[in-house]
């Protein structure tokens, strides 16, 4: 199996995994009616004989990427991934996603067993670079980019269509203000992800688009997520003809995932590149989203995919097909930071999803770890240097927050 571990200059220091704590973290103003996991968390801290630490974080419901973890094994195609990993050297990273893959094929070869490895996964790549003073992306072969660019992922708010309408249209603003040349708003008045449980017309879409587009000028990148919106190609191609207009830079996730054909369908006749891939585990569902699929834009998620080395994995397959790369991140500055760490390593990777601490309602994003990322005022974020990813998590937001 082709996986991927940390290239280093010379032997990696003698390091063994002692311990894995898994924290489930819950913002205590969460509201379960709002679609956002930014409001939990998973932090996964790997611990060492050497007493190097590492972080990571994974986007699944939290009580069950714990248990995915901690759980016993009963047999040996259910193993536990805790105690796959306790005595092991962390330098092998891609030995142990291998481990842990075959391990525990029996209990969940993709979902919630994948995104709960995608944390531990993460904290590895984390203690290795703390070990050699390196930052993730120069384990992962060295950075050919100086930048990367993040794009301001942004909410609406409100109840009403006016009052969606017009948020969408403010946060554009700000998020141009601050600097970003790049936004991603969500128009999802309807369909399973509806806000607020708004039902919409498709034409009122249209029109929040067209607001935004107005609203930002010609010169910022605008990209749109529908979430899911709706259920066939011709639905929605019905409505998004008429949008080449707005420029989109892509449409993001139109139809269920699943619908691989009925994607390829959108990516042959629509008029903006098709984007998707938030919600997949592994390098196969990528794999069919691509080939069957046929999607534009790949949208690996860091804490999912199957950590980072699964989600360079990914990225490798789609500079093969020509394929687009802007990684999906929902969560706080230590998947933001994970996310960062892959984009310096991929050339093809346009845009990293950045949710803006000064525009998002997600209080663990804001609180619970400073990352080293800096985003300058010409809306680009330079080469990180601190060793590992980079994060400090602040313990006191961890204590108050966790709930398991
Ligand atoms: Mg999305």
């Amino acid at each position: 199996m082709h996986t991927i571990s940390p290239i280093l200059d010379r032997d990696p220091p003698k390091l063994r995994i002692t311990g894995i704590d898994c924290h489930v973290l819950l913002a205590p103003d969460f509201d379960p009616t709002f679609t956002s996991s930014g409001q939990d968390s998973l932090v996964v801290v790997v611990h060492t004989d050497q007493g190097i630490d590492g972080i990571g974080e994974c986007d699944v419901n939290p009580w069950m990427a714990k248990a995915c973890i901690e759980a016993p094994g009963t047999h040996t195609m259910g193993l536990s991934i805790k105690d796959m990993l306790i005595g092991a050297d962390p330098f092998q990273i891609g030995a142990l996603w291998e481990k842990l893959y075959l391990g525990t094929a029996m209990n969940g070869r993709r979902g919630v067993v994948i995104h709960a490895m995608s944390a531990v996964e993460m904290a590895l790549w984390d203690v290795c670079g703390k070990a050699v003073s390196k930052p993730v992306h120069a384990l992962l072969g060295g950075s050919p980019r100086d930048h990367i660019v993040p794009y301001a992922s942004l909410q609406p708010a409100g109840g009403r269509f006016e009052e969606y309408r017009d948020a969408l249209v403010q946060s554009a603003l700000k998020a141009k203000t601050l600097g970003f040349r790049a936004i991603k708003s969500e128009v999802t008045m309807n369909g399973p992800y509806a806000h607020g449980g708004m039902r919409e017309s498709y034409d009122r879409h249209t029109e929040v688009v067209a607001a935004v587009r107005k609203a930002v000028g010609p010169d910022m990148t605008l990209m749109i997520d529908v979430q899911y919106l709706w259920s066939d190609a011709a639905t929605c191609l019905s409505v998004v003809k008429d949008w080449k207009e707005f420029n989109c830079y892509f449409l993001e996730t139109p139809i269920w995932s699943d619908n691989v054909r009925e994607m390829a369908t959108l990516v042959e006749q629509a008029p903006m590149p098709i984007a998707c891939g938030e919600w997949l585990a592994t390098r196969y569902e990528f794999e069919e989203l691509m080939d069957v699929g046929k999607v534009q834009v790949a949208q690996p998620d860091v804490g999912r995919v199957g950590g980072i080395g699964e989600a360079k994995i990914v990225c490798d397959m789609a500079a093969e097909r020509g394929r687009t790369i802007v990684p999906h991140c929902w969560k706080t500055g230590i998947s933001i930071s994970a996310t960062a760490h892959l984009a310096f390593v991929t050339p093809h990777c346009a845009f990293i999803e950045y949710l803006p601490p000064q525009l998002c309602h997600e209080r663990l994003r804001r609180e619970l770890a400073h990352e080293e990322l800096v985003l300058r005022p010409d809306g680009t974020i330079p080469l990180p240097a601190k060793p590992g990813l980079g994060v400090e998590v602040d313990w006191d937001v961890v204590k108050r927050y966790t709930v398991a």
